[in-house]
């Protein structure tokens, strides 16, 4: 029979996919309440802690976000590390449905010697995360002071976020809501020459046109053109798609700077996979140069977007090697997910290959292994779910896509729980074997997390963290001044 309660859904993560999600979720069912539960004490993920500070307008979204925590049926749970504040496991007899969207936490290694070095070698993620202000990043103290060149490994726009950083006028930074002690020590940096590099050629490089433009118009900042026997010849650059041509042609332009005049420059290095890194025999803390190896472009192949690399080989047989200098070293292949602690304990299978949740690819979660409740698919196989657990964002796809695909993705996640919910037969949470005046969401979990001593923030904690951030922000003549510390943010809530 039906039991006249709300349906309880929570959400793992406040980042893009978290918060679109729940605007659906809260826009197209009345009697919906979503409980979003997030790491940090803040909101927002990624656009706050990914987008760069130079990109304000990407984080307009934030606006919209912040309208969707205005509903009564919207609760913010920040500072819980679900999985390891508080079990999974204890989430579930109080909800109709969780759905995961907490992002990727790590990022991709390159398996190379030298790459676990504590000086000089950083990851992209953790060089975003420094200068976004992420806690966990705060006392990274990037090296920038050794030497003139960096080299950053990976063509995505990730790397492209990172050279931009690292070549712009920090004058142009402070007024953004740049780490302060980040503006500090890049307004130090020695830095003069920047190199991207890829495994693959031009044509293969993740890039968009967007991010290739702002760094051709850096002022005083020069760009090597690229080798003309890399680069795609006329004919094939003409009869490729419109994008993809624009930015082949935006890429022979190159930079407005002549080298002459130009106080930096970049590059965008092609076929080089990297091998090693190399530190001074003299200064053993001094990384010196990359050594990497020489690709080349399957032949039949090389104007494809998807043509694949193998090492270069010399007449005498050996591989052809390359070494740059580096003083240093950043790695940009790619973020990663991790599973929760404890999801097993909800029979997820984490795929740690792919880096995902394994799903429909409409955001139900599904069983591999054939666990779970069983659907015939209209070609006649059959499909595993685990009925009330969803995901959505790059837990779901994998980390890539912009704020506008994961906002599509949340919502086709969104849209899929709706269904399933109307569709239950009765009140009794998919999640639960009990009685289902027991799903009570927050107000039950709230209980359990307090005897835990979890300190947790709400959303008008969040808008005095938001409030101070801005004020001091305002006294420095800056969007923001954010809050680099966990305890920080907490002290402002008293
Ligand atoms: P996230 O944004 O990562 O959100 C996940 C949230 O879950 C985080 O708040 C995290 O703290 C939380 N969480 C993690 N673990 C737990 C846990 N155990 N318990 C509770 N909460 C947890 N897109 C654009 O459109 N334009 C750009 O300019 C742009 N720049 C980018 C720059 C960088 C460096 C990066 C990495 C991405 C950029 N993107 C950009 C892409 C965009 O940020 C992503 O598409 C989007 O943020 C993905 O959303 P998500 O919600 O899946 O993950």
């Amino acid at each position: 029979a039906q039991v006249d309660r709300p349906a309880r859904i929570a959400i793992v993560g406040s980042g893009p996919a978290g918060f679109y999600a729940a605007a659906r979720l809260l826009s197209k069912h009345q009697d919906a309440v979503v409980d979003m539960y997030e790491k940090l004490p803040v909101p927002f993920g990624l656009a706050r802690y990914g987008v760069a500070p130079d990109h304000p307008e990407v984080k307009n979204c934030e606006d919209k976000f912040t309208e969707v925590a205005t509903s009564s049926r919207f609760n913010f749970v920040g500072n819980i590390d679900l999985g390891n504040d508080l079990p999974l496991a204890a989430l579930k007899p109080h909800y109709d449905a969780i759905l995961f969207a907490y992002g990727a936490s790590k990022d991709k290694e390159l398996g190379i010697p030298g790459e676990k070095a504590l000086r000089s070698v950083y990851s992209a993620r953790a060089f975003v995360g420094w200068y976004n202000g992420l806690p966990e990043h705060r006392d990274l103290q990037p090296d920038l002071t050794s030497g003139e060149d960096a080299v950053i490994i990976g063509q995505g726009n990730v790397a492209l976020d990172v050279a931009r950083i690292l070549l712009s006028d920090v004058d142009a930074l402070r007024s953004t809501d740049i780490a302060d002690y980040a503006a500090e020590t890049l307004s130090k940096s020695r830095i003069k020459r920047v190199r991207v590099v890829g495994r693959r050629g031009p044509l293969q490089a993740s890039f968009t046109i967007k991010e290739i433009r702002e760094l051709l118009q850096l002022p005083s900042v020069s760009f090597d053109p690229i080798p003309q026997d890399i680069f795609p010849p006329g004919d094939v650059i003409n009869g490729l798609p419109r994008a993809q041509k624009r930015l082949m042609q935006l890429l022979a332009k190159g930079s407005a700077n002549a080298a002459q005049t130009a106080t930096k420059s970049w590059s965008l290095d092609f076929l080089l996979s990297p091998d090693s890194l190399h530190w001074s025999p003299m200064h053993p803390y001094r990384l010196t140069h990359t050594k990497f190896s020489r690709n080349e472009l399957d032949p039949a192949d090389r104007y494809s977007p998807s043509s694949k690399v193998t090492p270069k080989h010399l007449s005498s047989g050996k591989r052809a090697m390359v070494n740059l200098s580096s003083s240093v070293f950043f790695r940009s292949v790619g973020y990663k997910s991790l599973p929760l602690p404890g999801m097993e304990d909800l029979g997820i299978e984490f795929d740690s290959q792919r880096g995902i949740i394994p799903n429909d690819g409409f955001g139900r979660v599904t069983s591999p292994s054939g666990w779970g409740e069983s659907q015939k698919l209209p070609d006649g196989s059959l499909i595993a779910y685990l009925p009330g657990l969803y995901c959505a964002g790059w837990v779901k796809r994998g980390p890539t896509g912009v704020i506008a695909s994961t906002m599509a993705d949340a919502f086709t996640t969104a849209d899929t729980l709706l269904k399933d919910l109307a569709t239950k037969k009765d009140s009794q949470s998919p999640l639960q074997a009990a009685d289902p005046s027991s799903c009570l969401g927050w107000d039950a979990v709230k209980t359990e997390a307090a005897s835990l001593g979890l300190r947790t923030t709400s959303w008008q904690d969040w808008q005095r963290i938001d409030a101070a951030e801005r004020e001091r922000g305002q006294q420095k003549g800056k969007v923001r001044d954010k809050f680099g510390r966990v305890e920080e943010m907490l002290e402002v809530i008293g």
